[in-house]
C-alpha cells in the first residue's frame, strides 16, 4: 500500500515510521516542518498529572499511550540508531499556599478515586523529595511512574527512523500545497496539526499557543531532578537544563514571544523553584497546539482513502505511540482498534 502523510510533525512522523515498519510504502508531505509543536514542546509523557475533570475517556487514551512508550522508544531507538531521550524522572505537583493545596487534595481525590497511583506529601516530604523546592512549598503530590522524552531527540530519532524505513521526505511548496486528490498514493493521512481544516475543511481543530522558555544551569543554580508542577507552571529537567512553560492561550495563529508572558514564567517558576532565577535564559519559544472543542484527538478514518490523526492539544507526544498503531492497523485491516473508537473524528462533540 502507498500512503502518503501530510505533517512531519511528532504524529506524521510516528504514523509513518510505523507504516513503515508494517511494509508499507510512505511519503511524508510537509511545507515548513520546523514549524511542529514538538520542536517547542515540554516532553511531559505524564497522563496521571495531566487529568483534568471531565476527561476520563482521554485518561485511558493517554494510559495506554504511556504503557505503549517504553517498546516504541526502544524500536525506535533501534531504527533510528540513537538514543530518542525517553526517562522516567517521576512528577511532584507542589502547592505553594492553602488554595493549592485545595486544588492539589481534589486533583488526588480524583485520582485515588480513578485507582490511579501517586503519593499525598506534606510541605517537609515533598521538599525532601525535590530539595531545589522552595521552602515556602506547603504540600504536593508524588506521580514516580511519569516519564519525559527529549522532544528534540525524538524528533531527529523519528526522521532517522523513517529514513531507514524508507520513508521518503517531500518540503512542498507553502503557497502551492498539493490537493489532496491528486497525491499518488492509496490512502492519505491527515496530520497537519491545527492547519489540517486547510486540507478537510470542517474539520474543528484550532490552534492554541503555547510560550515556552529554556533555561541552562551554570554549575550554581540547583535545579530540579523531577518535573516540578505548580498550578500555572512547570519546570521540566533536560539534562543541564530546564524548560519552563507554558502558555495556554487561545488567540488563534499569534508565533510572537511576549514579554509579559516571558515574565509571567520566569516569576512562577522562580517562586516554586528559586534556582531558575539564577539560570541563563537561552530560548524562549512559542507553538500552536491543535486543540479540538473537547481536548481530545480526531484518530480514524474520513472516507476510504483519508484517515485523519490530528488534534492532540496538550498530549500530542504522550500519545503519538498509541496514533501511530492505531493508524498503521487501520490502514492494515480496515478496522480502527477499540482503543481509538471514541475518538473518532466525526463524534458528535466535535462536529462544527
Ligand atoms: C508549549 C507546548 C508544550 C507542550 N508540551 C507537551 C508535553 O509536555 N507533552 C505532550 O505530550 N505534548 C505537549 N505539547 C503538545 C504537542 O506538542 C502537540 O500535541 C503535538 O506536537 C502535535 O503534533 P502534530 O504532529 O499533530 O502537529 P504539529 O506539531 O503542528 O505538526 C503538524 C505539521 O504539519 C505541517 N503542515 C501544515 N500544513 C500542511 C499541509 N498543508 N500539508 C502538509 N503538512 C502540513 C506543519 O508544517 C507541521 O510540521 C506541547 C505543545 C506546546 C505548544
Amino acid at each position: 500500500m502507498r500512503v502518503a502523510v501530510l505533517g512531519a510533525g511528532v504524529i506524521g512522523l510516528s504514523v509513518a515510521w510505523r507504516c513503515a515498519r508494517r511494509g508499507m510504502e510512505v511519503t511524508v508531505h510537509d511545507p515548513a516542518p520546523a514549524r511542529a509543536a514538538a520542536n517547542v514542546a515540554a516532553g511531559m509523557l505524564a497522563p496521571v498529572t495531566e487529568l483534568h475533570a471531565g476527561e476520563e475517556a482521554l485518561l485511558a487514551l493517554n494510559l495506554e499511550s504511556a504503557r505503549r512508550w517504553p517498546s516504541f522508544a526502544a524500536e525506535l531507538a533501534g531504527d533510528a540508531g540513537c538514543d530518542p531521550g525517553y526517562v522516567t524522572c517521576g512528577t511532584v505537583a507542589v502547592a505553594r499556599d492553602l488554595d493549592d493545596l485545595r486544588v492539589l487534595d481534589d486533583l488526588h481525590a480524583q485520582q485515588v478515586g480513578l485507582g490511579l497511583q501517586v503519593e499525598r506529601l506534606s510541605g517537609r516530604e515533598v521538599r525532601r523529595r525535590e530539595p531545589a523546592l522552595a521552602p515556602s512549598a506547603r504540600g504536593g503530590l508524588f506521580v514516580g511512574g511519569d516519564h519525559q522524552v527529549d522532544n528534540r531527540r525524538l524528533l531527529s530519532a523519528l526522521r532517522r527512523a523513517a529514513g531507514a524505513r524508507a520513508v521518503g521526505m517531500v518540503t512542498t511548496s507553502p503557497e502551492d500545497p498539493p490537493a489532496m486528490r491528486a497525491l499518488d498514493a492509496d490512502a492519505v493521512v491527515v496530520a497537519a496539526g491545527w492547519r489540517s481544516p486547510a486540507l478537510v475543511p470542517g474539520l474543528a481543530v484550532r490552534p492554541v499557543k503555547g510560550q515556552v522558555l529554556r533555561l541552562r544551569s551554570d554549575g550554581r543554580s540547583v535545579l530540579p531532578a523531577h518535573v516540578v508542577r505548580g498550578l500555572d507552571v512547570y519546570v521540566v529537567p533536560r539534562g543541564d537544563e530546564v524548560v519552563v512553560g507554558a502558555t495556554v492561550e487561545d488567540v488563534g495563529e499569534d508565533l510572537t514571544v511576549r514579554a509579559g508572558a516571558v515574565h509571567d514564567l520566569l516569576h512562577d517558576a522562580a517562586d516554586l523553584v528559586p534556582g531558575v532565577a539564577e539560570a541563563e535564559l537561552v530560548e524562549c519559544g512559542v507553538g500552536l497546539r491543535p486543540a479540538t472543542p473537547d481536548n481530545a484527538p480526531l484518530i480514524g478514518a474520513l472516507d476510504e482513502r483519508t484517515v485523519v490523526a490530528t488534534g492532540h492539544y496538550r498530549n500530542g507526544i504522550l500519545l503519538a505511540p498509541v496514533t501511530a498503531d492505531a493508524v498503521a492497523e487501520l490502514l492494515v485491516s480496515g478496522e480502527a482498534p477499540d482503543v481509538v473508537a471514541p475518538f473518532r473524528p466525526e463524534r458528535p462533540a466535535v462536529r462544527r
